[in-house]
């Protein structure tokens, strides 16, 4: 009797040293990202329904929040802000003295070595929950482009003068990533990266964040800026032009339902470090299973997890952070 190599690997796996060895993809703490919803100056953590484990943190809060995301091993966040007054541009998201920006000098003060990634969007901060300035052409109501961008750019700037490590727009303006690239360099923050999300899909999978950011379009959806399910090449396209306005890193999103857009991407700029976002959807699904005694939570969503990196993504922004730190 004798075994085929890969038969005789998955025996010799058994054994657990020879199993790293010969692993292909590993994932490690390292490469998640948690994101962290920032509302209020003061109060207590208002837990999020439809994403256990998650809560709106006051600034109060936040370093306590912070120790213990720290303590866990995790080294890198992505901040959401929710302010206190929504009007129709979002100049909370632009002044200094916005909620995200004292959340940045805060988490700054005392954790100089926490990677802080910046979302860069109006969505949270209008009244109207569109990602950009809304102005009514041929009697129907759209979010200027140009008009959004110059406010993008301002908002950037302020999150790196907070002390932002890493801004991500995730609009998807057109020339949203040349704009931001060219406002923080007269603005001598040269040494900024952008991290695009250059692949965003029209997806159902956000609702559970629009709840958690309050970030809901009053009317209308986003389906003029976002990516239908159905396109895969038309991504490639999105990513090419964020590389050429000066992307350093690229993100899809969702994740778990577009693996062969990671792919593509991760295949077609093998250079360029691609996140990829494991949205609040693709979180509460797993956990509402698991509750249900119908998938073994920890195995999913490592499973999961897994595939996304395996497909091809260098990171991956997940809700599962802490979860996996503890697992
Ligand atoms: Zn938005």
């Amino acid at each position: 009797m004798t075994f085929q190599m890969t038969t005789r690997l998955r025996r010799l796996r058994q054994h657990p040293t020879l199993r790293t060895l010969v692993r292909e993809t590993e994932l490690n703490l390292q490469d998640l990202v948690l994101p962290l919803f920032i509302k209020g100056k003061e109060g207590s953590k208002k837990p999020i329904a439809s994403m256990p484990g998650h809560y709106q943190i006051p600034i109060n809060l936040l370093e306590k929040e912070i120790e213990e995301v720290v303590a866990l091993g995790i080294t890198s966040v992505l901040l959401f802000g929710i302010p206190a007054h929504k009007d129709a541009c979002g100049s909370d998201s632009y002044s200094d003295e916005g909620i995200v920006q004292t959340a940045i000098r805060q988490i700054r003060k005392s954790h100089p070595n926490l990677l802080i990634i910046s979302d860069v969007c109006f969505c949270e901060y209008t009244d109207h929950g569109h990602c950009g300035v809304i102005t009514e052409r041929a009697g129907k109501m759209d979010v200027h482009n140009d008009k959004t961008l110059d406010l993008l750019v301002k908002q950037a700037v302020s999150h790196a003068r907070a002390g932002a490590d890493v801004v991500a727009p995730s609009g998807m303006m057109d020339g949203m990533v040349r704009a931001i690239r060219g406002g923080l360099d007269a603005a001598g923050f040269c040494n900024i990266p952008i991290l695009s999300y250059s692949v965003k899909y029209n997806s159902c999978m956000y609702g559970p964040f629009r709840q958690a950011a309050e970030g809901a379009p009053s009317f209308g959806d986003r389906s003029s800026h976002q990516m239908d399910p159905a396109n895969a090449l038309e991504a490639l396209r999105e990513v090419q032009l964020d590389v050429d306005e000066g992307a350093d890193m690229l993100m899809v999103k969702p994740a778990h339902s577009y693996l062969d857009v990671i792919y593509r991407v991760k295949q077609a700029h093998p250079y360029v470090p691609l996140g990829a976002y494991h949205t609040s959807g693709e979180f509460c699904m797993i956990k509402a299973a698991a509750e249900k005694g119908w998938v073994d939570e920890k195995k999913a969503a490592l499973e999961i997890l897994n595939g996304i990196k395996r497909a091809g993504a260098d990171f991956i922004i997940t809700y599962f952070a802490k979860d996996f730190a503890r697992w």
